[in-house]
Formats: C-alpha cells, sequence, structure tokens
C-alpha cells in the first residue's frame, strides 16, 4: 500500500469508527492504550479515566448546543457568527477550546460547557486578535483590562454552582464575555462595569450585534452592588478587592453564593466562595488567582 493510499484508508476509517474527535488533540487512542499498558496502578490512571468519561466528539457537541441553545432556531438568532455556523471559521477553535482546556481538566458541568460551546469569544476582543481568542490565555481588552482565560471562565461559573433561571449580579461587565456565557447558561443576568466607554461599547455588543435584550446592563459602582434589584442568588465579581464589600454581601439572597477574588495586595487574590445562610456567612478558599483591581468606595 502506498503512503497516499494508506492515508486515504485512515481518513475513511476514521470516519466509520466515528473517531471525528480525534484530531481536536484528545489522544483518545493513546490514552486507551496507555490504560492497557500500565493498568491500575499507574497514578495518571484516574485522570485519563476521567478524560474518556467526559470525552464529548465534536458532532455530539454540536449536537447539544444546536439543541438547546436559544440560537437553535434560527429566525430568532441575532449573533452572525451562530446564524450560519459555516461562516464561523473559529468554530473548530472553539471545540478544540472546549475539550482540550476545559473537558481535559475536570470542568464537568454541562451547562457551563454548552455556552462556553457556543459563546464566540474572538466577538470579545478587538479583531487582530481573533487568531488568538482560543488559545489558553486571558486576552487584553480596551481600557487596560482583560478577559480571564476560558478556564477561569467556566471553572468560575462551574463554582457558582447556578441552577437555570437564577438571578445572578456580576460585577464588572468588561467585554461581556463572562455575561454572555452567564446568559447561555440560563441565568437572568445583571451586570455592572464602572467604565463607561466599556458600558457603552459592551452594551451594543450584547444588544445589537447578540440580540441579548433581556440582559440588565448598568454604569456604577460594583463595589456598592445594585440594591434596585437586590438580592440575587449569585454573585460574581471578576475584579479582585481588598475585603469582601459589605453592600455585596447584604444582597445576596438566602442561600446564595458569591464568588470573589480577595487580596490585601494587588494582582495577587484568593478566590473567596461565600455561602450565605440565613444571616450568617460562610467562607471557602479555593486558591490563589490574578485579576485586575475592583475599583470604587468598598473595593480600591
Ligand atoms: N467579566 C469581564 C472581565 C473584565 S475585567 C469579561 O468577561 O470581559 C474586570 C472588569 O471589572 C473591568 O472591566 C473593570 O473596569 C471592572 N471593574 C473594576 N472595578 C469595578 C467596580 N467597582 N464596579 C464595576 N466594575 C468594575
Amino acid at each position: 500500500m502506498s503512503n497516499n493510499e494508506r492515508t486515504e484508508k485512515s481518513k475513511t476509517s476514521h470516519k466509520i469508527e466515528g473517531l471525528a474527535y480525534e484530531p481536536l488533540g484528545m489522544p483518545t487512542e493513546r490514552v486507551i492504550r496507555l490504560n492497557a499498558r500500565y493498568g491500575k496502578n499507574d497514578p495518571e490512571h484516574s485522570r485519563r479515566q476521567e478524560i474518556i468519561r467526559h470525552l464529548i466528539t465534536p458532532a455530539e457537541l454540536m449536537h447539544r448546543t444546536q439543541n438547546r441553545s436559544p440560537f437553535a432556531n434560527n429566525s430568532s438568532c441575532t449573533n452572525p457568527a451562530k446564524q450560519n455556523e459555516q461562516a464561523d471559521i473559529y468554530a473548530y477553535s472553539r471545540r478544540r477550546m472546549v475539550n482540550e482546556q476545559l473537558i481535559a481538566r475536570g470542568i464537568n458541568d454541562e451547562n457551563v460547557l454548552r455556552a462556553m460551546a457556543c459563546v464566540p469569544r474572538h466577538l470579545f476582543v478587538n479583531e487582530a486578535l481573533y487568531p488568538t481568542a482560543y488559545e489558553d490565555r486571558p486576552l487584553p481588552i480596551a481600557c487596560g483590562q482583560t478577559i480571564s482565560q476560558p478556564y477561569t471562565v467556566a471553572l468560575m461559573c462551574q463554582m457558582l454552582m447556578a441552577e437555570k433561571g437564577m438571578k445572578v449580579l456580576e460585577i464588572g461587565t468588561g467585554s461581556g464575555y463572562q455575561a454572555a456565557i452567564l446568559r447561555e447558561m440560563g441565568l437572568k443576568v445583571f451586570s455592572v462595569e464602572r467604565i463607561k466607554e466599556l458600558y457603552t461599547n459592551t452594551k451594543s455588543l450584547l444588544t445589537a450585534k447578540f440580540g441579548y435584550y433581556d440582559m440588565q446592563l448598568f454604569l456604577s459602582d460594583g463595589t456598592l452592588g445594585l440594591d434596585l434589584f437586590a438580592p440575587y442568588d449569585r454573585i460574581i465579581v471578576a475584579a479582585g478587592g481588598p475585603d469582601i464589600p459589605e453592600a455585596l454581601k447584604a444582597q445576596l439572597a438566602d442561600n446564595g453564593i458569591m464568588l470573589i477574588p480577595v487580596g490585601k495586595e494587588k494582582m495577587t487574590q484568593n478566590l473567596i466562595r461565600v455561602f450565605k445562610m440565613g444571616n450568617s456567612y460562610r467562607e471557602e478558599n479555593l486558591g490563589t488567582t490574578t485579576f485586575v483591581d475592583l475599583i470604587g468606595k468598598q473595593g480600591w
């Protein structure tokens, strides 16, 4: 068999065996081979099993996305990238991001994965950065701010333990990417931004371009929360301050959960998850992290 024939044959068998996810970089066959070779005594065994358990083929992912996304019905779709999937040249990179950066690292909340697979991250950054939009890193947005790396966005969404229909308050709208993910998770989103330029541009992106007219966006100091619509089932803060603002604790609903980076020094924080039960609060430290400054009356 010539090399050409062999390549052709392997392409066909790929399709027949349904191994469409192999080219996405998930080394499925290798994982299975390693398991066979090293067995369960290998410390990496359980991790590999986990990868296998959560593997989603692009076809399946697309199926899930199309079936459950509000964009599923193209007549209500205002997002040009989703109106015509063929035209979204980043769809492949996005699925690859979900498989390699999220599923492989243990993100397993299907609602989060579906949202991350659906929202076109590139449309939230400057056009010059489109080709890097699905890489494993934070990206700069206007006014010296940043969008967190995809894994951090997904992890925070998963840690929120939110259920569809819940009211969520986001502090730090920024580019609107995380807000769009929360919206695609089926949450009622209230988001506050303190920088006018970001607020104005993001509002027009999220409404005119994405059709998220049900999102509530505000220009104000988010360290004071948003008393008008309180209480919130969930609060997520996308910037780090020296303490947890009292206003935010007060606006959390009973049995509510808040995620907030807190650090006495700028640029390094601990990601804190606050559980509210009645009038008492329990705090859980989820580890160190780096966010931009939370600037305001109850921030820096
Ligand atoms: N969630 C955003 C992250 C943007 S970076 C995204 O996905 O793009 C954090 C944002 O928090 C910045 O836009 C910054 O201006 C904003 N921010 C900082 N302090 C704030 C405050 N007190 N109130 C509202 N927004 C604040």
